[in-house]
């Protein structure tokens, strides 16, 4: 997760003014080679405005699952091979469940599960989330072996999370930022658009004791024992208090490119930019593979499916509905 972009591009000039033109549903890889800083930087418009609209989300559940879609792009887009990178919540907050598929190189689909009577209990993401974990899938198919690393959700928002995990079992200096927000027009009938935009950015060395961080707790240390104080390198002091001074609406903004952007916050240092990354929401699902996952079914199953004389799957991802006779839908004795 934290490799070096592998798509540098070969332009004949290597240094060019940042391009004002905004490009949405796209990541940027970039690094500021003088901080040592490498990272990655989303912005969404038309694609995230397409999977939420696929449900019919309240705001906050919306803004959440787009928030954890965001993630899922700065993280996954690191995948070299084809692949999955897999983004869930469990958690015991009004939305109980988030998942977010990302197939490499560019296919989102994502949904959440929620309780709309608790809603209004929760003030911000972390509040919906509550309490549990947050795991991140990679699967690079059938040959590779599968990697899961968890992180505990506490209260706190997905940005929290994944400062914990890169803290605690990457041991790699790293900082995200998200936003998500929506866009009202006139003159479209009120209707608003999604857009979301976030950067990841991590620091990382040659020398690997310069990315030392201080530890979180004390641990079991002995009574008297005087904790060794940590001080963080210059280059990630600064390179944290850069990505701070980045605003949510800095990150969203339709009117203001990525590239204009890390050029905002790093011309001091240099930042060089490598090719975007396009996404698009597309969801895997088929009538061939929701008719093969009926096959798999105990015939006790398959029978109590059928409703009105047919059978209906609706998928979750993406709110396509199948129907099959029950004869399609392996159903014996079907009357
Ligand atoms: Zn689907």
């Amino acid at each position: 997760m934290s490799e070096s972009p592998d798509t540098k591009t070969t332009f004949t000039s290597p240094i060019r003014a940042p391009s004002s033109v905004p490009v949405d549903d796209a990541v940027i890889p970039f690094e500021v080679n003088a901080l040592d800083l490498r990272g990655r930087l989303t912005r969404m418009g038309p694609t995230l405005d397409e999977i939420l609209h696929k449900h019919d989300y309240p705001p906050a559940v919306g803004k959440l699952l787009g928030e954890a879609i965001v993630l899922t792009t700065l993280l996954g887009s690191s995948l070299k091979f084809e692949g999955r990178f897999i983004l869930q919540t469990q958690s015991d907050g009004p939305v109980s469940f988030l998942i977010v598929d990302f197939q490499a190189p560019d296919r989102l689909r994502a949904y959440a599960r929620y309780d709309q009577r608790r809603l209004h209990e929760a003030k911000d993401s972390g509040a919906l989330l509550g309490k549990g974990h947050l795991a991140m899938t990679i699967d690079q198919g059938p040959d590779m072996s599968r990697y899961q690393g968890l992180v505990a959700l506490d209260g706190g928002g997905l940005e929290e999370a994944a400062h914990e995990y890169f803290l605690r079992s990457e041991q790699i200096p790293t900082r995200v930022r998200i936003a998500v927000g929506e866009e009202f027009r006139s003159g479209e009938g009120g209707k608003h658009r999604w857009r979301a935009g976030g950067i990841l950015m991590q620091f990382l060395p040659k020398a690997p004791e310069r990315a030392r961080q201080p530890d979180l707790h004390p641990g079991d240390a002995p009574e008297g024992h005087v904790p060794h104080t940590v001080t963080e390198d210059d280059a990630w002091v600064e390179g944290q208090s850069l990505i701070s001074t980045v605003e949510d609406v800095e990150l969203i903004d339709p009117d203001l490119s990525g590239e204009r952007l890390l050029y905002r916050l790093f011309h001091e240092r240099g930042v060089r930019v490598f090719k975007p990354l396009p996404l698009q929401a597309r969801c895997s699902c088929s009538r061939d593979a929701v008719s093969a996952m009926l096959k798999s079914f105990a015939p006790g199953d398959r029978a109590d499916m059928v409703k009105d004389g047919k059978v209906v799957v609706t998928c979750e991802f993406c709110s396509s509905v199948y129907e099959f006779t029950p004869e399609q839908a392996g159903v014996e004795n079907a009357t």
